[in-house]
Parts: C-alpha cells; sequence; structure tokens
C-alpha cells in the first residue's frame, strides 16, 4: 500500500507478543496482496484487468473494501470515487517529475473513471467494469480496514490493547494498562483550536488524517495534494488539514479522503449526519495570512473536551 505499519501491543509475556506481531504482519501483507494498487499482480490489478469482459469473483476482503467505497461514492455524488485510478497515476506522475500532468492526457484518463462504471453483485460477490482500461485505486480507504483486520486478529487471539497505524491512518483497542485511552496527537495543526492541546485520548476508535503535508507537488507557486477533485480530475489545492475520528479505521479512512474533496461546509455537515464519526478541518492556506480557518464538528468538541 506504499505505506509502513506500526503496531504497539500490550500481551502477556515476549512470546505471545511475538507470535502476535508475527500474525498480524502476515496480515497485513496479506491486504496488501489483495488491495495493492503497487503491486501489478495483487487481487486488485488482476481484477481490474479481467472485470471490463465478465463479472469478476472477488475475495471477501476486496468485496468489502469495494462496497464501502461504493456507498461513499453514492452518499457524496462521487466525492470518494476509487474509479479515479488512471487520474492517480498521472498525478503520481507528476509528482515524480515535479511537472502537471498535460491537459489531453489527464481529459482521456478520466474517460475511464467514474464510479458508476463498477458494477458490484452481492449475491454473485462479483465487480464488473462497465470500460476498458479502468484502474481502481483503493489508497483512500485500504489502510484503514487492514488496520481493522489487524485489531480483529489481535483481539482474536486474546490481546486487547493495541494500536495499528498506517502513517495517517490509526485504529486503537482498549486502552493501555492504567491509562484511559491512547494519546492521538493531531500533528501540523499546531492546535489552532482554543483550548485543544492537539492530543485525543481514545479507546475503540479510529483516526484518519488527510491532507497535502506529506503528498503533493508544487508547481509555479500552486500546490497539489494527491487527493483528486473526481469533477475537474485536478490534485486538490484548497490546502486542508483533515481529522476523522469513527469506530472503524475503513470508516475514518474513507472519509477523510471524502471530506478534503467536499471542503470544510459540505464535508462537516456530512461528518454531522453519521452518528459514529467527527472531524476537525483546518484549512492552512498560507497565502491568506491570518489565522488558520478551523471548523469542528460537534462530535469532534465533545471527543477533545473528554
Ligand atoms: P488519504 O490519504 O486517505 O486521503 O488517501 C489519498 C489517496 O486516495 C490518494 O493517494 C489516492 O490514491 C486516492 N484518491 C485520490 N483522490 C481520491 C478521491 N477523490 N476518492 C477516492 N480516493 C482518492
Ligand atoms: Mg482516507
Amino acid at each position: 500500500m506504499g505505506t509502513l505499519f506500526r503496531i504497539v501491543l500490550y500481551a502477556p509475556d515476549e512470546a505471545s507478543a511475538q507470535s502476535a506481531f508475527r500474525a498480524a504482519f502476515d496480515r497485513v501483507h496479506e491486504l496488501d496482496e489483495a488491495l495493492s494498487d503497487y503491486k501489478p499482480e495483487s487481487e486488485l490489478m488482476r481484477m481490474c484487468r479481467e472485470a471490463s469482459r465478465h463479472p469478476v469473483h472477488v475475495s471477501d476482503d476486496l468485496y468489502r473494501v469495494l462496497e464501502a467505497s461504493q456507498k461513499l461514492a453514492e452518499q457524496t455524488d462521487g466525492a470518494f470515487d476509487i474509479t479515479l485510478g488512471p487520474v492517480v497515476r498521472l498525478w503520481r506522475q507528476a509528482r515524480k517529475e515535479k511537472r502537471l500532468p498535460d491537459a489531453a492526457s489527464l481529459e482521456q484518463a478520466g474517460e475511464h473513471c467514474g464510479y458508476r462504471n463498477l458494477v458490484l453483485d452481492q449475491a454473485a460477490h462479483t465487480a464488473f467494469l462497465k470500460k476498458p482500461d479502468m484502474i481502481l485505486d483503493l489508497g483512500g480507504i485500504a489502510k484503514g480496514y487492514t488496520a481493522d483486520e489487524v485489531i480483529r486478529l489481535l483481539q482474536e487471539r486474546g490481546i486487547f490493547q493495541a494500536l495499528v497505524a498506517a502513517s495517517g491512518d490509526i485504529v486503537v483497542s482498549d486502552a493501555p494498562p492504567g491509562k484511559k485511552g491512547w494519546a492521538i496527537g493531531i500533528d501540523s495543526l499546531d492546535s489552532p483550536v482554543a483550548d485543544f492541546t492537539g492530543v485525543l485520548t481514545l479507546s475503540h476508535a479510529a483516526v484518519s488524517t488527510s491532507g497535502d503535508t506529506e503528498q503533493f507537488v508544487e508547481i509555479e507557486g500552486q500546490r497539489y495534494s494527491h487527493i483528486v477533485d473526481p469533477k475537474t480530475k485536478i490534485g486538490l489545492t484548497n490546502r486542508l488539514a483533515v481529522t476523522v475520528v469513527a469506530k472503524q479505521g475503513i470508516d475514518a479512512d474513507g472519509l477523510d479522503t471524502t471530506i478534503s474533496v467536499m471542503g470544510p461546509k459540505r464535508g462537516i455537515a456530512f461528518i454531522e449526519q453519521n452518528p459514529d464519526a467527527a472531524a476537525l478541518m483546518v484549512n492552512i492556506n498560507d497565502k491568506n495570512q491570518g489565522p488558520p480557518e478551523v471548523v469542528e464538528s460537534s462530535r469532534f468538541k465533545q471527543l477533545r473536551s473528554r
């Protein structure tokens, strides 16, 4: 998935910790083989090559992530869109070469996108692609799902106090011994919210952060995020640092990417509809000098004052 996974856990003894780590990283590896778009032979990439000819039966893991992605796409009129693969690849190339993708290539890539061109059949457990040369990209949601699965596997092995972090996507189970929860610092914000230190104390929760602080390309003074607006096919330029807290990593991860695209107003309104989610959005646009604009959902306010 193009990232590092970090696992922290409490176990009764070193041997059980070691065997838990082994099993957990094996599961990460298994999900990487299923969901990664960086690996030509992952289940996802093999499916993409075949599924425009006929529906392809997919594994439970892949199906769950595809289904959650499509649900989010439908709820947001396609702000979250895993079919942007061909466009995301052009932007990845642009980051490497530090030049903008040309308009003709973007337009051509855009013709092979659109979440409505991915058709899932729940009964048959298949995926079908209505157009050739489509590439699905689960980079906005797969890390959260993988973290969920590792937490679940650890619980099955009797390990209830754990943290799994895949760069900006973190899932935690029970609090560490003697603590109220896991202290999760929210970076890049320098605590722009009055009376908030920037640290949340969480258990049984997922936190995802999204933004352009790490992955971006700057061309002619404009900064383009690795998150693409499906309507324009252009990397976001709105300079938002987004934090979402939810019960499950798959939700927190999917939502952080989604509300980045939606922007603060629509994004927070969407989060308010979900009783399990909370969000903080900081507009770090350095062009309008003054202090950063901060918006938070009502449940985020509750979380930080706990
Ligand atoms: P995240 O860091 O969770 O916000 O995910 C960002 C990644 O999601 C990007 O690197 C792309 O692989 C993918 N992506 C970019 N734009 C979108 C979008 N509009 N919808 C879904 N996934 C996207
Ligand atoms: Mg995400």
